[in-house]
């Protein structure tokens, strides 16, 4: 479903991703873990092509981008707009729009993007709003909702859209504690219905009842990677060690 082959990215001088080498199958839970300025949400930013990345290939659902100059303009914009149709993406800030509605935000890209009539948008956004538990908020505007709310919106949103993948990037880290639950469970659920999910995310506990992999990234690389309970219980590379000595 995913394929990330010798994948590099820089900002500058800074060189984030050094050559990673990636694969997700269809259905997989895969949670990518690592220290702060490992490369972690650039990797997933380059998943959709949010980020340009420098060089190697992204390929989603069968459609292949080469980076770095080696693909036609007209053809790569081509696979661009396919991968980013079949990829939705959730976000640490959320990034609702305030003016509208949570109703209005999950049918927005309905309407917009899918040109779907509006009463059909409104029947799929309220079926959505009810499936993360937001049925009785489907009129509230974003101020007026909890953090935890907020993202469960955002993830009716990305559902919204009929992904086939959806990436997650630290869809907790900017909730208070208490509230993190609430979301992990709608994803937990997500991962169950069999949605291929690539998530971003320090949240242990989540890794090992929902993910089917972990992977460790530092400096830029993947350094590890393996079934949950092997990678969160028996991490082999010292720095991976370090890390989970912090956050388990
Ligand atoms: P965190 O857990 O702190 O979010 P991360 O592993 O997700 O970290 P990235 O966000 O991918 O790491 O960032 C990796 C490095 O790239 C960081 O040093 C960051 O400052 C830098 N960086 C990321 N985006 C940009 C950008 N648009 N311009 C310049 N530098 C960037």
């Amino acid at each position: 479903r995913i394929a990330i082959r010798a994948l590099h990215k820089r900002f500058g001088a800074l060189e984030v991703l050094k050559g990673v080498d990636l694969t997700v199958a269809r259905g997989e839970v895969v949670v990518v873990m690592g220290p702060s300025g490992s490369g972690k949400t650039t990797l997933i930013r380059c998943m959709n092509l949010l980020e340009e990345p420098d060089a190697g290939t992204v390929t989603v659902c069968g459609r292949t981008v080469e980076c770095g100059g080696a693909m036609r303009r007209r053809e790569r914009a081509r696979q661009v707009r396919a991968i980013r149709h079949r990829t939705a993406m959730v976000f640490q800030q959320f990034n609702l729009f305030p003016h509208l509605t949570a109703l209005g935000n999950v049918a927005e890209g309905p309407l917009s993007v899918r040109g779907m009539p509006r009463e059909a948008a409104r029947v799929l956004g309220l079926g959505l709003l009810d499936r993360v538990g937001l049925a009785d908020k489907a009129d509230e505007y974003p101020a007026r909702l909890s953090g935890g709310q907020k993202q469960r919106v955002a993830i009716a949103r990305a559902l919204a859209m009929e992904p086939e993948v959806v990436l997650f990037d630290e869809p907790t880290s900017a909730l208070d504690p208490e509230l993190h639950a609430e979301v992990l469970a709608v994803m937990r659920e997500l991962a169950r219905d069999g949605m291929t999910m690539v998530v971003v995310t320090h949240e242990v506990q989540f890794a090992r009842e929902a993910a089917d992999r972990v992977v460790f990234m530092d400096g830029g690389v993947v350094l590890e990677s393996g079934p949950p309970q092997e990678f969160l219980n028996h991490p082999v590379h010292p720095r991976a060690q370090a890390f989970l000595r912090l956050v388990a």
